[in-house]
């Protein structure tokens, strides 16, 4: 695996992007009620096309070397050409993690594919994350989707049986907290935690504009009891961390990151600095690149910046962009901000720390 060693300077120095969440499409072949990419679902924003895998090519190298790729979308293995997409990326970015959510819902295509990405990206982490909402009928009541969680169980069978032949490998499970669910959780996570090839199971707020707000009306109580279950099974030992080194900093990271969102939750605060637009970028499958998933001020288009990443986040309109993030004038849950929200900030190191030792 890459070192880890080479993100350091980006604790000191905040204007190169280390992590970037690539919405490769916007097609799926579910329609979950709290999936905020629904409302306009198989329709590119502005009618504009999917990048194309020739202005992948172009764009790629622009961004230098990255610490976390995320694939997100829509369902990412339905793009056609997603283990392509991930050559370029390794070829080009070494990044240290790629991670691939999916729905489960095809099971063969996801093994095979994954398969191949294993076989070529040998020295980055690949995680695959399965979607599990709730335990059998459940969860396809939730993302109504008859058949769904037999389908990503099988998923998660014909995954699990890559990880003894590539130590790259990791498989972890989210879980959308939502109104829908929150009184499930116990079950759920009880059930995750029988899944023995999954190494870690993530449980992500419901976010964004959705058909049906309601399912945003959560109770911060259940979620911190939620997070609290988590917590005590990885610190029992009864729950798998990754197997990646720096692995336990990662499960470290997970549990105070936890706990910050909770606190954002009741004070609706944003206590730290957020390093989006700085360290993390989002890019949609056409190529409109935003600071993050949350904010809808565009940096603006890559097509329009002749593919060049830091022409695009250093041009005027990006940096007027950024204000709002710098001035602590927005806040939110978002996790994968919290990430690189909590590891490239010193002052985030003794609870850390704390936690770390306690793994
Ligand atoms: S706090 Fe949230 S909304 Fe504000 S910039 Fe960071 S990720 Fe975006």
């Amino acid at each position: 695996m890459y070192s880890l060693l080479r993100y350091v300077p980006s604790i000191f120095w905040k204007r190169k992007p280390i992590q970037l969440t690539f919405f490769v499409t916007r097609k799926c072949n579910a329609r979950c009620p709290f999936c905020f990419y629904l409302k306009s679902a198989d329709q590119p924003a502005n009618g504009a096309a999917e990048l194309s895998l020739a202005e992948i090519e172009r764009l790629a190298p622009s961004l230098g070397r990255l610490l976390w790729l995320a694939f997100s979308g829509g369902e990412i293995y339905l793009r056609k050409d997603l283990v392509e997409i991930s050559k370029v990326f390794y070829e080009r970015n070494s990044p240290a993690i790629m991670l691939y959510p999916t729905n489960g819902l095809l099971p063969e295509l996801i093994r095979e594919k994954t398969e191949q990405i294993l076989e070529h990206c040998r020295r980055s982490v690949i995680a695959v994350k399965l979607s599990i909402d709730g335990v059998y009928s459940d969860h396809d009541a939730l993302r109504e989707t008859p058949g769904g969680f037999d389908k990503a169980m099988r998923s998660y069978g014909l995954l699990e049986e890559l990880l003894a032949e590539y130590p790259n490998f990791e498989l972890g499970i989210n879980t959308v907290f939502c109104s829908r669910n929150q009184d499930k959780m116990d079950e759920i996570i009880d059930f995750v935690s029988d899944l023995k090839g999954v190494r870690t199971h993530t449980i992500s707020l419901v976010r964004g504009n959705l058909e049906q707000d309601d399912y945003k009306d959560i109770d911060v109580g259940k979620y911190q009891r939620a997070i609290e279950r988590l917590e005590k099974n990885l610190k029992a030992k009864t729950a798998n961390i990754y197997r990646f080194k720096g692995a336990r900093l990662k499960a470290a990271q997970d549990i105070l990151q936890r706990r910050l969102i909770g606190q954002t939750l009741v004070t609706h605060q944003r206590k730290h600095p957020c390093y989006a637009g700085r360290l993390n970028l989002v890019m949609t499958e056409s190529g409109e690149v935003y600071p993050c998933e949350i904010l809808s001020t565009s940096f603006g288009n890559i097509r329009d910046h002749d593919y060049d990443m830091p022409r695009l986040v250093h041009s005027n309109g990006a940096l007027s962009a950024l204000e709002p993030i710098v001035d602590k004038r927005c806040h939110c849950t978002h996790e994968c901000n919290f990430i690189t929200n909590i590891l490239f900030n010193p002052r985030m190191y003794p609870g850390l720390l704390r936690e770390y030792l306690q793994l």
